[in-house]
């Protein structure tokens, strides 16, 4: 397993579309391991293949809480087939984007489907964090981050702000 570059805003291939996995074979969990170990190394809650530059439909998430077990999910080619008109806001942040958190109304439940780490294919519901996270996550493969819904002012002075603090991180 290795721990992979993230990708930050305002980084291109972060728009980029993401492609749909032929197969989940060795090649695909090993790339799914690197990214568990890049989202626990951040550390994060979710991450995309493209947060690393790979526009695959993968995804990675544990959302356990830290003094619990990890309980790491994968997703490929993952597909909301329902969701509800109920939304909620929630105060989401992304490892792209670090240190910048913004309330963002997302549908409060939405039915999933999914092929898991061994290629099986899953389909349930998703709530609460679990919910927001899986929707984020995939904007991420349409090459949609959470700062494109606010304003344009708000979003550029994200921006911003992620540069000055990646331009300080590579003086050091
Ligand atoms: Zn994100």
């Amino acid at each position: 397993m290795a721990i992979k570059e993230i990708l930050t805003v305002p980084n291109p291939v972060l728009k980029k579309v993401s492609k749909p996995v032929d197969a989940v074979t060795d090649e695909t969990r090993a790339l799914m391991d690197d990214m568990l170990e890049t989202m626990y190394d951040a550390p994060g809650i979710g991450l995309a293949a493209i947060q690393i530059g790979i526009p695959l439909q993968i995804i990675v998430m544990d959302l356990s809480r830290e003094e619990g077990e990890p309980e790491p999910k994968y997703f490929v080619n993952p597909e909301i087939l329902e969701d509800v008109e109920e939304t909620k806001p929630y105060d989401e942040g992304c490892l792209s984007v670090p240190e910048v958190f913004e309330s963002i109304d997302r549908a409060e439940r939405v039915k999933i489907t999914y092929l898991n780490y061994h290629g099986e294919r899953v389909t349930e519901w998703a709530e609460g964090l679990y919910a927001v996270c899986i929707q984020h996550e995939m904007d991420h493969l349409k090459g949609v981050i959470f700062i494109d819904y606010l304003s344009r002012l708000k979003r550029e002075r994200a921006v911003k702000k992620v540069i000055k603090a990646e331009k300080l991180k590579a003086a050091v």
